[in-house]
């Protein structure tokens, strides 16, 4: 099986240079040739494997160029080992008779962006052996939050990488500073950058196109490579919890092969949901991808009007995770549904990047609307939704989760449908406690730490392992720079 850029059909790669170059030379991004399809049994055959079977089994029929013992070592690794913390790696808690919520948040660093970071790094660096690379890959990355640390986790001591994480010094929580700070590793590296997210991402887009910089890195024995969520790497792990949800769902016997169901799902960068709509393709029996946004509804709109339009107000929101007006991932849906018309996908991009808007296709427009609903919901909901599923089912779910809980529930007023939906949770309640602890109606929430003891005691839930014992972690990074240093900063950390 090939990849070709979305932007050109014409550039064939294999599986291995699809992950290893991350992005097509043209700007588009790579995806499969042709979508494989689940036999007749395989939900049957699925059905009583562990989730790394259950892995090995998927990511088999897009990898060609990987052998079935190379897969099963990966997923040993990435979810074996105790990295995450229940057996099942992704569970599927009944909340009510129709409605289910897959948990995506047990791994290191309790949020979902685990799920696709733990595998990324093996599928990278036997790429690069395939395809005779021995240098070592340096992977430069900006976070807001949730992506730094999991990528700091996913590639900690794998051998011939190295990492380097800037984040802003006034943008991100303070449990996710200290996640960072205390990170473990001996190829690790993290250092904050005075200013808030786009300084640092700026600085990082300006590392990538300084050529000085790689010509040094190069004779260091470095190339520059990135771990974001346009990088099939980052793509394939997530189609797995969604045919893995539905197998356990089977297994319970909660529905029978065959059956309908509906996936909710808090998405930003269009990753997430993608990745459902792959599954579906495959052939699980998914009826329709509910897509939840919170105040930046760019997508809710797109999915409405067939227009995607991002000249509009930025709220920076309490599920900051989804506070993203350019949906990367949704060059790959337009691939799919133009037919892999590489003109018409190039001519939309080239509009977004020039007027920041496009408009898609009656066909487009009409097979978007077959597939998706959609949906938001602003803060005051959010809250009122934290503390609603807390007293009604006495489920603590953290703010991204409750966006999709509400457009759910959006979505079922409005047309009456009653199949059996899955939420998709993306995010531990304790890596958001300030505002779950306000959604629950405490008004002083203690500073930093305290605040995970503050939510254990108010709900007799524990703390995940990785928060709590964060405060016992050594803090072994210090360092903050401006932007114009990040440079300095990546060279001396590499030393
Ligand atoms: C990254 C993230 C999302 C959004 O994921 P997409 O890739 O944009 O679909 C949602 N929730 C949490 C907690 C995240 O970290």
């Amino acid at each position: 099986m090939y990849y070709v850029s979305t932007r050109n059909k014409g550039d064939r790669r294999t599986a291995s240079e699809a992950i290893e170059k991350g992005l097509a030379v043209d700007g588009g991004l790579m995806t499969p040739e042709v979508l494989p399809k689940l036999s007749h049994n395989a939900l049957d055959t699925m059905r009583d494997m562990s989730y790394q079977q259950r892995a090995v089994y998927v990511m088999n029929a897009y990898l060609d160029d990987f052998t079935s013992s190379e897969l099963t070592a990966y997923a040993a690794k990435a979810y074996g080992g105790g990295k995450f913390d229940v057996k099942e790696v992704a569970p599927v808690r009944q909340v009510d008779s129709n409605t289910y919520c897959l948990e995506l948040w047990h791994g290191p660093t309790c949020a979902f962006k685990d799920m696709a970071l733990q595998m990324l790094p093996h599928l990278l660096t036997a790429s690069l052996k395939k395809n005779q690379e021995t240098k070592t890959v340096c992977i430069l990355v900006a976070t807001s939050g949730d992506t730094g640390k999991a990528a700091l986790e996913g590639f900690r001591d794998v051998d011939k990488t190295r990492i380097l994480v800037f984040y802003p010094k006034d943008g991100v929580s303070a449990i996710q500073e200290l996640q960072m700070n205390t990170q473990e590793g001996e190829n690790v590296g993290v250092c904050s950058v005075v200013g808030n997210f786009d300084d640092a991402q700026t600085g990082v887009k300006k590392l990538f196109s300084d050529a000085s910089l790689r010509e040094l890195l190069e004779n260091m024995g470095f190339f520059l490579s990135s771990a974001n969520s346009i990088n099939w790497g980052r793509v394939l792990p997530q189609i797995v919890y969604y045919i893995s949800a539905y197998c356990d769902l089977m297994r319970e016997e909660k529905i029978q092969k065959g059956d309908p169901v509906n996936v909710c799902v808090p998405t930003g960068n269009f990753g997430n949901i993608l990745a459902a709509y792959y599954a579906k393709e495959m052939g699980v029996p998914i009826k329709k991808l509910i897509c939840a946004s919170n105040s930046n509804n760019v997508l809710t709109d797109f999915l409405k009007t067939g227009i995607y339009d991002r000249n509009r107000t930025f709220y920076n929101t309490m599920s900051p995770s989804m506070d993203i007006l350019i949906s990367s991932n949704l060059e790959r849906m337009l691939f799919a549904l133009s037919g892999h018309d590489d003109a018409q996908v190039r001519e939309y991009m080239a509009q977004l990047n020039e007027t920041g808007r496009y408009e898609v296709s009656k066909s487009i427009k009409d097979q978007l609307g077959k597939l998706f609903a959609s949906g938001y919901c602003d803060d005051a909901q959010t809250q009122k939704v934290i503390g609603a599923m807390w007293k009604g089912h006495h489920y603590l779910i953290d703010p991204h989760t409750a966006v999709a809980f509400d457009v759910l529930d959006q979505y079922r007023k409005e047309s009456g449908d009653t199949t059996p939906a899955i939420v998709v949770s993306t995010a531990s309640p304790f890596k958001f406690c300030d505002n779950v602890l306000g959604a629950l109606g405490v008004s002083h929430v203690v500073e930093g730490t305290g605040a995970l003891d503050q939510l254990s005691k108010l709900t007799g839930i524990s703390a995940p392992a990785p928060l709590a014992g964060l405060k016992e972690k050594r803090v072994r990074f210090h360092q903050s720079v401006t932007k114009e240093h990040m440079k300095e900063q990546v060279l001396e950390m590499l030393l």
